[in-house]
Formats: C-alpha cells, sequence, structure tokens
C-alpha cells in the first residue's frame, strides 16, 4: 500500500471509470472512486441510454402511418403522453444507475460522492475529504458547449433536454452531428415540429460524403426542415417561448432551442497544473499508447482525452488500463476501425475508411453501393431509400470500409466491424450467402463497382 490510501483512485464514474476500477479490483488493488453527479456517467445518465429510449418512443409515430398499409385500421391523432414517458425512462435509469453501484460494491471499490480534485501528487480532494493513491485514473469526460452568442443561456443542451417536464411543439436544433441528427428525428417523431440548423454546407463531417448527403436527404422528407449553412446569430426571450435569429436574416419562433455544437473536455477546476499534467490546444488531456498522461503516476480514458469520443471505446480504454497497471498485461488499444452509428431516423453508420479517406491512402480503390427502396416501405407506401456501400483496396482486395443508411443500420454495422477487423476481403463477401429477404443482404451481393 506504500502508505497511499488506495492503490488506484479513479475521478469520474462513468463508462471508462466504471469500467477501470472494478477490472484493477479484480486484479486485487484497493480501489477508490469519486462522482460528483451519478453513477453511470453521460452515456447511461443523460446520453446513449435515455437518447435511445425517446428514440424508440419516437418511432412509433412511423410505425402508426405505416401500418395502413399493412391493412391496420389505426386512426390518428397519435396522443403521446410525455410525462408517461419520461417516468418511464427516468424508472430504468434509476435502475442503470444502481446496478452500476452494485458492481463497483460487489467489486470492493469505495465510492465517494462529491467532486474531486487533485492536489498534488497522490493527493486528491473530494470535496473537503483528502484522499491519497499511488496512481490516479481521470475519466471526467466531457460536457456540452454553447456558442458565445447574445441569449446562448436560453439554449437547451443535450443534459437539459432529458429534464423537459413537457413536449415542445416547436424545435430548433443547432449542429450537424451526432446529438442534432438524433434529436430531429426524436422531436419530430415524437410530433414536434423540428428545424435543423447546420453551419457547414452538410451535416455529419468526417462521415462518407455519399451517405451524408443520403441521410440529410432522408431527414428532409421525415418531415424535419433542415437547413445547412446557416447559424444562430442571437436569441431571445418572448412571452411563450424565445425567437431565434438567423444569419440569414430570417427569424425563427420555437419553445425549444437545442444547441447540439459538440462537447468540451472536462478538465477544468480538477487541479491538472498542480501534478504536470499536460492538456493540448483544446483542452485534452495528453496520454500515450497505454493511457498515461505527462505525469508518470496518473492516467486517463475516455472523452477527456479526445481520442474516440464513444462509450465501447472508453469502456475498452478503462479496461486496457487496468490491465496494463494492475493486471500485469500490457496493451494498448486500437483506434482504427471502430464502428459507429448515428441514431437518426433513418440510422446512418459506418465501420473504417469513408470513399475520401481511402483514396486518399490507397493509390487504387473500388466502390461498391446501391441504392434502394426497402421492402419495409413498399405497402406503406413510405418515401424511403436505404443505401449501403463499400470501399475496397482493389490491390489486396482489402474491404477498407462498409456505409449504410437504413433502419437498424446500427445492427447491420456490427456484423460488418468484425469482418472488416479481422481483414475480410471483397471475394470473402461474395462468397458469403445473403439472408433473405433483408436489407444487409445487400453488402454480399454487390457484384459490379461503380
Ligand atoms: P459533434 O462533434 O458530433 O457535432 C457537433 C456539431 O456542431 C457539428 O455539426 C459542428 O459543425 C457543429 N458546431 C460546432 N461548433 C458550432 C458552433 N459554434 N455553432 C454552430 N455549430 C457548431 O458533437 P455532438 O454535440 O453532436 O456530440 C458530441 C459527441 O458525443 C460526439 O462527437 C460523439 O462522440 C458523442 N455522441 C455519440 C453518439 C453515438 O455514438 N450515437 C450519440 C451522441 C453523441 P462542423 O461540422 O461545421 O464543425
Amino acid at each position: 500500500m506504500h502508505g497511499f490510501d488506495f492503490d488506484l483512485f479513479v475521478v469520474g464514474g462513468g463508462s471508462g471509470g466504471v469500467r477501470a476500477s472494478r477490472i484493477a479490483a479484480s486484479h486485487g488493488a484497493r480501489v477508490g472512486i469519486a462522482e460528483a453527479y451519478r453513477l453511470g456517467g453521460t452515456c447511461v445518465i443523460r446520453g446513449c441510454v435515455p437518447k435511445k429510449l425517446m428514440m424508440y418512443a419516437s418511432q412509433f409515430r412511423g410505425a402508426f402511418e405505416d401500418a395502413w398499409g399493412y391493412g391496420w385500421n389505426i386512426e390518428g391523432p397519435y396522443v403521446h403522453d410525455w410525462p408517461r414517458m419520461v417516468a418511464a425512462r427516468d424508472e430504468e435509469i434509476d435502475r442503470l444507475e444502481g446496478v452500476y453501484r452494485g458492481l463497483l460494491d460487489r467489486a470492493g471499490v469505495a465510492v465517494f460522492q462529491g467532486r474531486a480534485e487533485l492536489d498534488g501528487p497522490n493527493r486528491i480532494l473530494v470535496d473537503d475529504q483528502i484522499i491519497t493513491a499511488k496512481t490516479i485514473l481521470i475519466a471526467t469526460g466531457a460536457a456540452p458547449v454553447r456558442p458565445d452568442i447574445p441569449g446562448a443561456k436560453f439554449m437547451a443542451t443535450s443534459d437539459d433536454i432529458f429534464s423537459l417536464r413537457k413536449a415542445p411543439s416547436r424545435v430548433a436544433i443547432i449542429g450537424g452531428g451526432y446529438i442534432a441528427c438524433e434529436f430531429s428525428g426524436i422531436f419530430s417523431g415524437l410530433g414536434a415540429q423540428v428545424v435543423q440548423l447546420h453551419r457547414g454546407e452538410q451535416i455529419l463531417r468526417g462521415f462518407d460524403d455519399e451517405l451524408r448527403d443520403h441521410l440529410a436527404d432522408q431527414i428532409s422528407r421525415r418531415g424535419v426542415d433542415l437547413r445547412c449553412s446557416i447559424q444562430v446569430t442571437a436569441v431571445e426571450r418572448t412571452h411563450d417561448g424565445m425567437s431565434v435569429y438567423l444569419s440569414d436574416g430570417s427569424t425563427l419562433e420555437v419553445d425549444t432551442l437545442m444547441i447540439a455544437a459538440g462537447r468540451q473536455c472536462a478538465t477544468s477546476r480538477l487541479g491538472l497544473d498542480t501534478v504536470g499534467v499536460e492538456v493540448d490546444d483544446i483542452g485534452a488531456i495528453k496520454v500515450d499508447q497505454f493511457s498515461c498522461t505527462t505525469n508518470p503516476g496518473i492516467y486517463a480514458v475516455g472523452d477527456v482525452t479526445n481520442r474516440v469520443n464513444l462509450t465501447p471505446v472508453a469502456v475498452q480504454e478503462g479496461h486496457a488500463f487496468a490491465d496494463t497497471v494492475f493486471g500485469g498485461r500490457p496493451r494498448a488499444i486500437s483506434h482504427e476501425n471502430v464502428p459507429n452509428a448515428v441514431f437518426s431516423q433513418p440510422q446512418a453508420a459506418s465501420v473504417g475508411l469513408s470513399e475520401t479517406q481511402a483514396k486518399a491512402k490507397y493509390p487504387n480503390v473500388k466502390i461498391f453501393g446501391s441504392s434502394f427502396r426497402p421492402m419495409t416501405a413498399v405497402l406503406s407506401s413510405r418515401d424511403e431509400r436505404a443505401l449501403i456501400k463499400l470501399v475496397v483496396d482493389a490491390s489486396s482486395d482489402r474491404v477498407l470500409g462498409a456505409h449504410i443508411v437504413a433502419a437498424d443500420a446500427a445492427e447491420i454495422i456490427q456484423g460488418l466491424a468484425i469482418a472488416i477487423k479481422s481483414g475480410v476481403r471483397k471475394a470473402d463477401m461474395d462468397a458469403t450467402l445473403g439472408v433473405h429477404p433483408t436489407i444487409a443482404e445487400e453488402f454480399v451481393t454487390l457484384r459490379e463497382p461503380r
């Protein structure tokens, strides 16, 4: 114990911090963890999980609309009970928080409720309590940012959205990233008029260009007023909502203005300067491949390091850290070929390289793709098209990337991620039989490159 209270003290009880704590404890370390808000972190408490439950809630509208084509007589208007959805959602979040607490308790991890701050080498202050630890792990995540414009305080971040006590009927959402695309579909499905405002020329910067164009078109067809190349310049409160002033000179009147303009690493007031932990120019903690910071006794995992900001990545980074430092098994995780999905409606999902990224890296790239009407849309007469796309290195026949826009795209990409991670070749995909009739089978029936 070297005279320390703990072998490991973890700052932040989200996905990365909790996994690291449990695994380190299983390797025999004495572990403490501090969480300022609720165990489970962004993903469980105000991110992936409540968002996905709301996405499910919002999808019923489409199902009701489609039902007639399949012979069901379901008459509108469809009335949604927002407080009932919120109560059910929050009950599930409470349950999951309890599960996280139980996992830590059973692993023998001491949980401290409070804000932690580093206070010199091996010392942590949790509120007024001084704790010492041989090793410290920072897993504080990130928090939503607000633009610096008049009235920004009236905007609701993704944190605030989960506390809305009644359904908004007129919503504007700023952003063209994950959160904006997901919530435009959620609010629209739940019956609101939605305007999505993106400053760039196209949503989802960094994704495959064809996927971006296709998804933008589908989002618009679903009834979201998606506007690109536009900025919010100011916001003012009105008697029944707010006025949102736009860069094209127009104004929107809304009940809720959601801001989804990215997240800032949660490093302020952590006392990093007292222990020589360096951050980069956007405030992310600098780490090496083993998640070690510029102080050899302090590590960091998850969004606070701004590597790939996704829950499963944080979990794996936390696990690898614990194996490395306490399990005698040093290992680094790969940040390549990480599958990701946007739970928009329809969903968009990708793994590996986009067409543009592949062409910048390989001299001879072949593109296989197809856009088609999914079977579900036929009887319902829904104006929907799916997109699938494979990016292949023609020299080695290796599949470099897979991209999809379709209902259940997230479920489909997981299997493709295994194949691409394992170095699948296009010939292997051609030799694989499809599951018929599905959207996913199109991935094994693409014969001619474009
Ligand atoms: P993203 O980084 O995905 O998108 C931010 C968006 O906001 C971009 O479209 C960006 O435009 C725009 N933007 C940035 N600054 C401004 C500004 N000052 N004014 C107007 N627009 C601006 O962030 P999100 O907030 O959507 O999500 C945060 C992170 O959470 C994601 O990066 C992701 O890691 C994670 N997440 C993952 C999910 C999933 O896996 N399904 C779901 C939700 C979140 P531009 O492109 O021009 O920079």
